[in-house]
């Protein structure tokens, strides 16, 4: 394989259409909504009927969806902590994308670790795009009694290791700006709570 090309030699490029713009041309409003939680918690199914909410109301939105990520952008990543790190790294690049291009960016990962996930945010802080961080707050027993996937009962018979929940960490978000207890709610009430958050 070559070399990397050296820093000093990429320079960015600047278009002629600013956000701004583009935003007002196309009838667009460009946000991330960062949805973390425990395997099993309900990101997925939130997040898809969120998407199909808004694109049903007009609404340019995209998911972007751990396992299927992981099938094509991020294929040769494991889970170990630096390629849990670089998961989500190139994600919130790719969300910051659709972002910025007018999108309501929905992503649904795991995202165990604060650091991960506060990087996220900086990354779109910086460059002036809305980030939302939605928490999927569902208690543990209840994800491994819904066990979806049947991964919580591979991941105690030992069968998965490094398992977020079980042998791995999960960190609470501190400062989400929504939380979404779905052990208490339904997913339409969900839906509309991240609706009502960013229209
Ligand atoms: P994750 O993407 O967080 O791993 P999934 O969305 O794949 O979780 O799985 C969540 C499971 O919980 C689904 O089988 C879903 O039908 C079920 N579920 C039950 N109640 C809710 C709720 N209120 N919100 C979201 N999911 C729920």
């Amino acid at each position: 394989m070559p070399d990397a090309p050296s820093p000093e030699n990429i320079v960015w490029h600047e278009g002629l259409v600013t956000r701004q713009t583009r935003l007002e041309k196309l009838g667009a409003r460009g946000c991330t909504l960062w949805f973390t939680g425990l395997s099993g918690s309900g990101k997925s199914t939130i997040a898809s009927a969120l998407e199909a909410e808004l694109v049903n109301r007009g609404v340019f939105a995209y998911r972007l969806d751990g396992d299927n990520v992981r099938h094509g952008l991020n294929a040769g990543l494991g889970f170990g902590p630096e390629d849990r790190a670089e998961n989500i790294r190139r994600i919130a690049e790719v969300a910051k994308l659709f972002n910025d291009a007018g999108a309501v960016a929905i992503t649904s990962f795991i995202s165990p670790y604060r650091a991960d996930r506060a990087r996220a945010r900086a990354l779109h802080e910086a460059a002036g795009l809305p980030f939302v961080e939605v928490f999927v707050d569902t208690p543990l027993e209840v994800c491994e009694a819904r066990d979806p996937k049947g991964l919580y009962k591979k991941a105690r018979a030992g069968e998965i290791t490094g398992f977020t929940g079980i042998d791995d960490p999960y960190e609470p978000p501190e400062r989400a700006e929504i939380v979404l207890k779905t052990a208490e709610m339904t997913v339409a009430e969900a839906v509309a709570c991240c609706v009502g958050e960013i229209l």
